[in-house]
């Protein structure tokens, strides 16, 4: 199937317009500052030998300034700003006085241990912050048709290349993003090169002889770097008292389970944590780290969509996998796709949020065990939610299946749309379903992993809109937009939509010339009047209700207008009978949307202990609040009023208590 480009879609959406131009006009602005105030941006200017002073940060860090450059990019594309382009242009500059001859760029390494490199790739994420600067020299290019950046990235790609293809199978990063990167790059060069070393990296996870032990050294050593250059910190700051560091707010998780400790131990030495535990095609569960899963199944998703076996038939020659092919088998591409659709099928059912939201065991900020859903100690990291937005999208495209699409939607409005608040100034980076006390949004974090992730994703919603396959054309999101398709002939199709706050949805087609074509149209799962089918998933959503309704005929240059009406009645969803701590409670949904009580909202209440009447639900918009929204209003059983605001919504006022389960009579 065929994408758009974002900017082939232009969006007018009463819903995302508004929170589009937020993202734009102010977000990614609030990001740079926030990158110069914390010292990331100079990270590059000591290593570019231009300033003196002390590398802030963790190892990392050097990717949060290459996802603002991917986020600028894309946002560029669709709005040309002056300004924005002079901060690119000017971070571009800098980015290429810092990077090293032969196209290393890793600061941490850099300034604290020149001459060394790939050392440590099972914790220190040297490949996965490449991984970023390739994505934001592909966004560069796609925006800007110029190739300055680019030609930076390509530097640093053909050094993986040298360096990484047909290497041993403990050359892999510990956070997956290069094998994404790769194929983006791929994509725009169409150097096989690329592809296969994406495919490689991909392959020799959890292939690495004895594990255990493996990270055992890897670990120590880290430790050890870590603390030289505590050391070398100290003794700084004992000269330049300036040069101090501030304190940034971490995660900010209110409560952790018992034996995180533990359990962070077991994850990281077994392999599960990052991905290692096994071949990927056995990887059939989700596991681990989140975000770390939802990249390595995107790329994974990217790379059959690329036909790897075709490709690699390109690049003969050696490779490790022919000197162990007692655990190294050739098979088809259809056990990859199954294990994608069997990790799919399984996080579902059993692992993700009413919300979307993914990872319920904080100490890995990550996946726990079938049915291990508290939604006090929800992770569900802002990030996580967006990996499974890329991952499903290219699911929807190599299988032509609603369910994807449907779950990219929910994720989108939910598990994702929350992490940013209103201003486009604040942020959550974990996002529990139950907050008692502690958590609200914040201006910066320690790590920023995702306000700039957020910002590249919203930057690029019409890409998400439509697509085309054998002439056909594929509507997936109902958000209100305009493009022209190339079905072999031109064809204008407009989208005028109410979601989320009412379920009335137009559709105009006009091809330039009578033409005969299909038009696959989502049916939501929420539309469905099965919904008690989704009592045999773990949160009481269920995508797999989702469908396409086709319809095919010959269009008429006049042009046609569809409409239709999807049910926006509020479900007051059960969880699995397997979900501690879920019985005798529901959450409500309305349309793609989920709904939570938040304390200001609800003074004369106790919301986690107030009972619901379920009977007593309506739903009315409130032009006034939090920018207008549809609000639903009900009552609890001894008579006192109950008021539930979209979730995504939430920690918009200040400190507060929220739930998204309530209690309802038994
Ligand atoms: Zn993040």
């Amino acid at each position: 199937m065929k994408e758009l480009t974002a900017p082939q879609v232009s969006i007018r959406d009463a819903f995302w317009s508004p929170r589009l131009a937020v993202n734009a006009e102010k977000a990614i602005f609030h990001q740079w500052e926030q990158l110069e105030a914390t010292r990331c941006i100079d990270n590059f200017r000591i290593a570019a030998g231009e300033k003196a002073g002390f590398r802030e940060g963790f190892f990392f860090a050097d990717s949060d300034a290459y996802k603002w450059l991917d986020a600028a990019s894309r946002i560029y594309a669709l709005h040309a700003e002056p300004e924005l382009a002079s901060l690119m242009d000017s971070l571009i500059a800098l980015l290429a006085r810092a990077q090293m001859e032969d196209g290393y760029l890793f600061t941490y390494n850099q300034i604290h241990f020149p001459n060394r490199r790939w050392v440590n790739l099972q914790i220190e994420h040297e490949l996965y912050c490449h991984g970023h600067f390739i994505e934001a020299g592909v966004s560069h290019f796609e925006a800007t048709g110029r190739r300055d950046l680019l030609d930076l990235c390509l530097k640093s790609a053909d050094l993986l290349v040298q360096d990484f293809l047909n290497a041993s199978s403990d050359k892999t990063c510990g956070h997956e993003e290069i094998e994404i990167a790769l194929m983006r790059l791929y994509r725009v060069t169409d150097k096989a090169e690329y592809l296969e070393l994406a495919r490689q990296f991909v392959e020799r996870r959890g292939r690495i002889p004895f594990f255990p032990f493996h990270f055992w050294s890897q670990f120590r050593h880290y430790n050890e770097r870590k603390l030289y250059v505590k050391e070398l910190r100290k003794s700084y700051i004992a000269e330049h008292p300036e040069s101090a560091s501030f304190r940034l707010p971490g995660d900010n998780y209110a409560k952790m389970p018992g034996f995180s400790r533990a359990r962070r131990y077991f994850n990281e030495f077994l392999g599960f944590y990052a991905q290692q535990h096994a071949p990927i095609r056995k990887q059939t569960a989700p596991v681990g780290h989140s975000v770390r899963f939802g990249y390595l199944e995107t790329a994974l998703a990217m790379i059959l969509r690329a036909d790897v076996s075709t490709q690699s038939e390109k690049l003969k020659g050696f490779s490790f996998e022919s000197v162990v092919p007692f655990v190294f088998r050739e098979e088809s591409d259809k056990t990859l796709l199954s294990t994608l659709e069997q990790a799919w099928e399984r996080m579902v059912t059993r692992r993700m949020y009413i919300t979307g939201g993914l990872g319920a065991a904080p100490e890995i900020e990550g996946f726990a065990a079938d049915y291990d859903l508290d939604p006090e100690v929800a992770y569900a990291e802002t990030c996580a939610s967006i990996a499974s937005l890329l991952w499903n999208w290219e699911m929807a495209l190599l299988t032509k299946k609603a369910q994807y699409d449907d779950l990219f939607e929910w994720q989108l409005y939910n598990a994702t749309n929350v992490g940013m608040g209103q201003n486009g100034d604040t942020y959550l980076y974990n996002n529990p379903l139950t907050v008692q006390q502690g958590v609200t949004r914040k201006q910066w974090y320690v790590v920023p992993c995702c306000p700039s992730n957020l910002s590249r994703t919203f930057a690029d919603l019409g890409k998400y809109i439509f697509s085309v396959d054998q002439n056909n054309v594929w509507v997936h999101q109902y958000v209100s937009s305009e493009a022209t398709i190339d079905v072999g002939a031109p064809v204008e199709i407009k989208i005028e939509s109410e979601l989320p706050w009412s379920g009335k949805v137009k559709i105009q087609i006009k091809p330039e010339t009578q033409r005969e074509f299909k038009l696959y149209l989502r049916r939501p799962s929420w539309n469905s009047s099965n919904q008690s089918k989704g009592l045999i998933t773990a949160s009481g959503y269920d995508p797999r209700l989702s469908n396409y309704q086709i319809i095919s005929r010959v269009w008429s240059p006049q042009g046609e207008t569809l409409e239709f009406d999807f049910n926006m009645s509020i479900h007051p969803r059960r969880a699995h009978p397997k979900v501690k701590g879920h019985v005798g409670k529901v959450a409500l949904t309305r349309g793609p949307l989920v709904y939570c009580l938040e304390s200001v909202d609800n003074p004369e209440v106790d919301i986690f202990t107030a009972q619901l009447d379920p009977t007593s639900l309506h739903d009315e918009f409130v032009p006034d609040l939090l920018g207008g929204c549809v609000v639903i209003q009900g009552k609890t059983t001894d008579h006192k009023p109950l008021k539930f605001i979209p979730y995504f919504l939430w920690a918009n006022r200040g400190a507060s208590q929220m739930t998204v389960w309530v209690n309802v009579p038994s």
